[in-house]
This record gives C-alpha cells, structure tokens and sequence, in this order.
C-alpha cells in the first residue's frame, strides 16, 4: 500500500462504516485526513471533525472550506456518505425519492463542487465514490436505492471525463454486502438477528460479509498514486456477488 504523506484528504460519512475505516487507513498510512459527517463527535484524533449535512449546500461549503483551511490544501475527496431505502417504486413516495436522492446523488455533486477548486491545485487529485453493486445488479426491492446508486455511476464517469484534463481523477468502489453499523442496524431489526447474520453470510460467493476495512483498501488504492492512470472505472469489492 501506498505511502499517503503529504497528502490531504476529506471523507464524506466518515464517522461510521466504510467512511471510518476509510479515514482511519488514509490517516495510517501518513494522510492528513478530515471527516465530514452529520455527526462527527465519536472521530479521534489524528482524523478532524467537521457537521455539515450533505444536503446542506451551504453546510457543505462551509466544512469543506475549513476543512481545507485547516488541511492546508486538498488531494483527495472520497464521497461516501449515503443512506439505504428498501422497497419497488411502489412502496416510496416522491417526498422518499427526494429524500435519498438529495443524500446519495446531490450529497455528492454538493462536496464535489466545493472541493473540486482545491483538487484542481493539487498534483495528485482523486476522488473516489462510493457506489454499491445495487447500481447494475437488478436487486429486488431496491428500487430507490439502486437508482441513486445508478445515478452515483453515471456521476462518477461523466466527472471522470469533465475533469480529467485538470488532472483530477474520478473513480467508484461498488461494495458488495459490508458488515457496517449500517447493515448491522438492519440485522438487529430482524425476529432474530444471529439466524438473519447467518444466512446473510451464507448467501455470499465467500461465506462471509465484505469488511469496511476492505472497502477502505479498494478506495485507498483508487486515491492513491498507484492508481495515476485510472479514471472513470468502478472497482467491485463484494466477494464475488457480481459474478452470480
Ligand atoms: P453507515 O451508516 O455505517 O455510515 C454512513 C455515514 O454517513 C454515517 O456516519 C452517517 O452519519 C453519514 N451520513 C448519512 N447521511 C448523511 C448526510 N446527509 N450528511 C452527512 N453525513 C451523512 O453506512 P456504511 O454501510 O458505511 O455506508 C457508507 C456508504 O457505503 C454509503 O454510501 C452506502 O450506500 C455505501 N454502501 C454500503 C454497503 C453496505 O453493505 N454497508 C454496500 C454498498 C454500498
């Protein structure tokens, strides 16, 4: 893995899940590396806090800016705070749609716009999005969700091609099934969440839940120079689910 000194780093959802343990990594391997979250107060030090609601353009400009302040510059923007939705499209209603589509699509053109003037000035510029295989899948009852997903694809290779002769690079992870608070939430609210654990494991290709620490190294690795010729790709990281 490569070495993050001297480089910046913001993490949108990075209080919690595949942001946390993204941040945390970066932040090892020599990163200075800020978190925005709606609720950044449990992040230690050497990661720094910063509120803002991705919905909230204004919110969002003014974090990312004292972000950057406080960072001295920004090489590296990974968008990954989103929110989950279940059911077809009869089951949410428009003010739902508005609701999860203002979080996981307009949650990342917000931050990318008040951050691409600072990537623009960096020599090693990335951003990384978090996706979801829920955007190709076909998944049943994920209709909203793999919608915002979708969008969240599209976004991450229209920017690619936007931005590549800034020498910024655009790229998207595409998590499988991760054991995140997130998903544990969902387990914990099942009849008996062990057996529910159980089965979920058993329906991966590996037996076992993607980690959020293996998430952060797929999108460690598309921040980091290693990857310098990559841009508009989507790396899967879900146990093999794709290829069912
Ligand atoms: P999580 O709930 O553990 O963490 C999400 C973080 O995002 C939280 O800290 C939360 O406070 C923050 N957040 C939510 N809404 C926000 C908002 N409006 N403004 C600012 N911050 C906000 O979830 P996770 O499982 O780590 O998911 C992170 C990302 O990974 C999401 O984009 C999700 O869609 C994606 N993902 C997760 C899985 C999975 O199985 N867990 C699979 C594929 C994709």
């Amino acid at each position: 893995m490569t070495d993050f000194t001297g480089l910046t780093a913001l993490v949108t959802g990075g209080a919690s899940g595949i942001g946390r343990a993204t941040a945390e990594l970066l932040a090892a391997r020599g990163a200075q590396v800020a978190v925005l979250d709606l609720d950044p107060s449990g992040v230690e030090k050497p990661l720094r806090g910063y509120v803002a609601d991705v919905t909230d353009d204004t919110a969002v400009r003014a974090a990312v800016a004292a972000a950057v302040a406080d960072l001295g510059g920004l090489d590296i923007l990974v968008n990954n705070a989103g929110i989950g939705a279940q059911g077809t499209v009869e089951d949410n209603d428009d003010d739902r749609w508005h609701a999860v589509l203002d979080v996981n699509v307009l949650g990342v053109v917000r931050t990318t716009r008040a951050a691409l003037p600072h990537l623009r000035a960096s020599a090693h510029a990335a951003i990384v999005n978090t996706c979801s295989i829920a955007a190709t899948a076909g998944l049943p009852q994920r209709a909203l969700y793999s919608a915002s997903k979708g969008a969240v694809l599209s976004l991450t290779l229209a920017m690619a091609a936007d931005h590549v002769r800034d020498g910024v690079r655009v790229n998207c992870v595409n998590p499988g099934t991760v054991d995140t608070p997130w998903v544990g939430r969902l387990l914990d609210a099942a009849p008996d969440p062990a057996a529910e654990r159980a089965a979920l494991a058993a329906r991966q290709p590996t037996g076992r839940l993607v980690t959020a620490d293996e998430v952060a190294g797929a999108i460690a690795y598309l921040a980091s120079p290693l990857s310098g010729a990559t841009t508009g790709t989507a790396l899967a990281v879900d146990g093999g689910m794709q290829g069912l």
